[in-house]
């Protein structure tokens, strides 16, 4: 048998180093940046009020002083003349302070007036200014390789005026079940049938995961000829960088992943764990395209695992993401553990009245309870070794939710 390691760098080995594109940002929270990107203009680009006020010279201003107001500058005002000799002018936040003008008196230390204004407070020389570049200079790095272009990434960005980044190209991850015992969700189940649900639940796993653009294939029946028509269909045209499929990869018949894909390029093997054992990847030439897969056992609690287990780290080191934290808890009963399998059971990580961390496990080791896995909000990552752990005994978690 494999090891979870070792499959877990087979899966991150066949993960295509992402492309740069130049994309708009703001379209997408997931983009990482693929370059440093400069400041094409400083921010602010011209000096500006902070404040509501008048534009004076200080030395013009002492308290109780009354200025003629020589003119208004609005926010937006392109044209703004110098500042008069011994004048104010009426000035809004954001507008461009006059040439000769070296201080702002707010509204409120004035009486407010429209063609004079009475100075209450004087002002100190430079204060309630925004230079022009305080924010950002010309020429400096704003926005940094690797980072995420998050909302006030992208705030940046249209303030410098840019209206594309480089970023690395999310991958294109296409998701196709298997099973001929799997409906639609709005079709009635006859006896025997299930809605499917992997398909659904990766591409949403995906998606949170962020780096990938992801193509539901959705599900095809237990048939070699059906799988392979679904593969020539989208996948043979090329534009896809990756595709997984859940189900058809365990010891039983009708194993239509296993018997479409092996001697194909897909190595099929067991891997040391539970739950999420039956295990595959590798790359397959599709017409002209070489894509690489990743196919993931049918059971929904495996699938998931195996994607959080495989899947989603490679994925995120493919971005330069990180990966999910882990942390360590103590146990809140003991558990029971299967020996030579590294077992990832579902938990949930809660706060003791005494204000430590204890986690508890989720329902059964069972690989349908959905509901539970839904209700996890950790996977608690049990040695291969381990038989049995009691109540109390520190153990490590992979955190899946950020609350944490
Ligand atoms: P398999 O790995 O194909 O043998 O499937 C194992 C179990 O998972 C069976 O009970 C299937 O009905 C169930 N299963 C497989 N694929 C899906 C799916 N896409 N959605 C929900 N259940 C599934
Ligand atoms: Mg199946």
């Amino acid at each position: 048998m494999r090891s979870v390691d070792e499959h877990r760098a087979a899966v991150a080995a066949l993960i295509p180093a992402p492309r740069t594109v130049d994309l708009s940002p703001g379209l997408r929270p997931d983009l990482v940046l693929a370059r440093d990107v400069r400041a094409p203009i400083s921010l602010p680009p011209f000096t500006n009020s902070a404040m509501d006020g008048y534009a004076v010279r200080a030395a013009d201003a002492p308290e109780g002083a009354v200025l003629p107001v020589a003119f208004d500058i609005p926010a937006g005002r392109t044209d703004v003349p110098a500042l008069p000799p011994g004048a104010a002018c009426r000035i809004m936040t954001g507008a461009p302070l006059p040439d000769g003008a070296d201080a702002i008196v707010p509204v409120e230390q004035t009486d407010g007036g429209v063609e004079a204004v009475r100075i209450d407070v004087a002002p100190e020389p430079g204060r309630f200014f925004r230079a022009a570049g305080s924010d950002i200079e010309a020429g400096e790095v704003a926005l940094r390789a690797g980072e995420r272009v998050s909302a006030p990434a992208v705030g940046l960005a249209a303030a410098l005026g840019l209206t594309a980044l480089p970023v690395l190209e999310p991958l294109r991850v296409a998701v196709l079940s298997t099973g001929s015992e799997l409906v639609r969700p709005g079709t009635p189940l006859l006896p025997g049938q299930i809605y499917e649900s992997n398909a659904e639940m990766l591409a949403a796993a995906l998606t949170e995961s962020g780096g990938v653009t992801v193509e539901m294939l959705h599900f095809v029946e237990d048939s070699v000829d059906s799988l392979l028509a679904r593969l020539a269909e989208r996948v043979t045209a090329g534009g896809i960088d990756l595709v997984i499929t859940t189900g058809g990869v365990s010891a039983g018949a009708y194993e239509v992943v296993k018997d479409a894909l092996f001697g194909r390029g897909v190595e099929f093997v067991k891997v040391a764990m539970q739950p999420g054992m039956p295990q595959g990847c590798g790359t397959v030439e599709l017409g002209d395209a070489r894509v690489p897969f990743v196919t993931f056992p049918g059971n929904p609690v495996s699938a998931l695992v195996s994607f959080e287990v495989f899947l989603r780290p490679a994925l995120r080191a493919a971005m330069g993401l990180p990966d999910r934290p882990r942390r360590s808890a103590r146990l809140a009963e003991p558990v029971d553990s299967i020996l030579g399998k590294r077992q990832y059971l579902r938990g949930r990580l809660a706060k003791e009245d005494d204000g430590t961390d204890s986690v508890s496990v989720l329902g059964g080791p069972g690989s349908h309870y959905l509901r539970w896995l839904s209700q996890a909000n950790c996977l608690l990552d049990v040695p291969a070794e381990v038989e049995h752990l009691a109540a109390g005994t520190p153990v490590d978690l992979i955190v899946l939710d950020g609350t944490h």
